[in-house]
């Protein structure tokens, strides 16, 4: 970068938003290598001094509340928010992006395998007019060979069912503040932001960077969880599976017609033939199998309009923690805590401003 294009973005608030779920293995060290981070960028002239580090703790029930308390506490340029209760990494993310500052807000996981150095190129693609920063994995070899071949898969997947996602890039970007604006535009209540951001439509660019290992405890994404994020993207972005079955179920009727011609043409040419047990049983088992399938990928979108239409919110903050105080939520609107996207900001204590930490 130019010393000129410094000058003309001298003052960019960047705030990094840290999804936490039990993390309290790994957060000390995620917490001094972006502090560090925001130190240099400080000193490189590339952020304001006011850029922070917005932790979300996701409903934890180990020590990550405690950590992130005391950091606030000690006076470090970070912010805390609590939710009421773990409401999964994509709302997680969601509440950081509405919670924070910055004029751009990079979201990165707690566990240190996206590597925080891209976060520096990050910076200056935004400088370079980029709204949208996309970190991409140019090598995963740290992940298991069962992770990146189901995650390539997906990827794959879901481009062949018409959605655009950037293949390799997982929550890792920045968004800036025009893009979380129109990302607050988005209500779905299943939400997708892998899905969501390249929507948006703004100036993109790309980071690509070096997935490592998780730096300490375990993922928070057992198999479990993985298939429901994956159902969840390819139900709230596609209607091709739909289309699928309409198509299925056309086949299956030529098929059947195909089937019908052959038994009398059996009929009438060979007539002391029996008809065979095979041919009556085994296209009762298939259409039952296909059926039912057809009914379980119908139950999906059913299910996805009967929480859409519920409206119920994404995310429930508890409490924040900021650097000058720490209050519980419940300010009044326009408050930069108090614009959250569907997520629902609980009242804790009365009083305004009244220290709930
Ligand atoms: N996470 C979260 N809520 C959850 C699950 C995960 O906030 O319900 C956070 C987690 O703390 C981490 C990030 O989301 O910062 C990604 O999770 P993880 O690294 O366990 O996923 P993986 O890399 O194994 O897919
Ligand atoms: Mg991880």
């Amino acid at each position: 970068m130019t010393p000129n294009d410094l000058n003309s973005h001298p003052l960019t608030v960047l705030s990094i938003v840290v999804p936490c779920f039990n993390e309290d293995a790994v957060l000390k060290e995620t917490y001094s290598r972006l502090s560090s981070l925001r130190e240099h960028l400080v000193r490189e002239g590339k952020i304001a001094h006011g850029s922070e580090i917005v932790f979300v703790d996701d409903g934890s029930c180990d020590r990550t509340w405690e950590l992130i308390d005391g950091w606030v506490r000690g006076g470090a340029p970070v912010v805390g928010v609590k939710l009421s209760r773990n409401c999964g990494h994509q709302n997680a993310l969601l509440a950081g992006l509405t919670s924070a500052n910055g004029d751009a807000v990079i979201t990165i996981d707690a566990d240190l395998q996206d590597d925080e150095s891209a976060i520096e190129r990050m910076v200056d693609a935004f400088h370079q007019g980029n709204e949208v920063v996309y970190g991409v994995r140019a090598k995963r070899a740290s992940d298991t060979w069962f992770k990146r071949t189901t995650a390539r898969t997906f990827y794959r997947l879901m481009a062949a069912l018409g959605v655009r996602t950037v293949f390799d890039h997982a929550d890792y970007r920045l968004l800036s503040r025009r893009a979380i604006q129109y990302l607050c535009q988005f209500n779905e209540v299943n939400l997708f932001l892998r899905g969501v951001v390249p929507l948006l439509g703004l100036r993109s660019a790309v980071v690509h960077y070096d997935r490592r290992p998780r730096f300490a405890g375990e993922s928070k994404y057992p198999l479990a969880k993985m298939v429901e994020f994956a159902l969840n993207g390819i139900t709230s972005f596609s209607v091709t599976p739909l289309r699928a079955i309409t198509l299925l179920g056309f086949a299956i009727s030529l098929a059947c017609l195909a089937l019908a011609i052959w038994v009398i043409f059996v009929k009438l040419t060979f007539p002391n033939a029996v008809p065979g047990w095979a041919s009556t049983i085994l296209p009762i088992y298939f259409l039952g199998g296909v059926q039912l399938f057809c009914a379980g990928v119908l139950g999906e979108y059913v299910g996805k309009i009967y929480t859409e239409i519920k409206r119920r919110p994404r995310f429930l903050i508890e409490k924040v923690a900021e650097r000058s105080r720490s209050i519980s939520v419940g300010r009044p609107q326009g408050h930069r805590f108090h614009r959250p996207v569907r997520g629902k900001v609980q009242r804790t204590r009365a009083a305004h401003g009244e220290n709930a930490t």
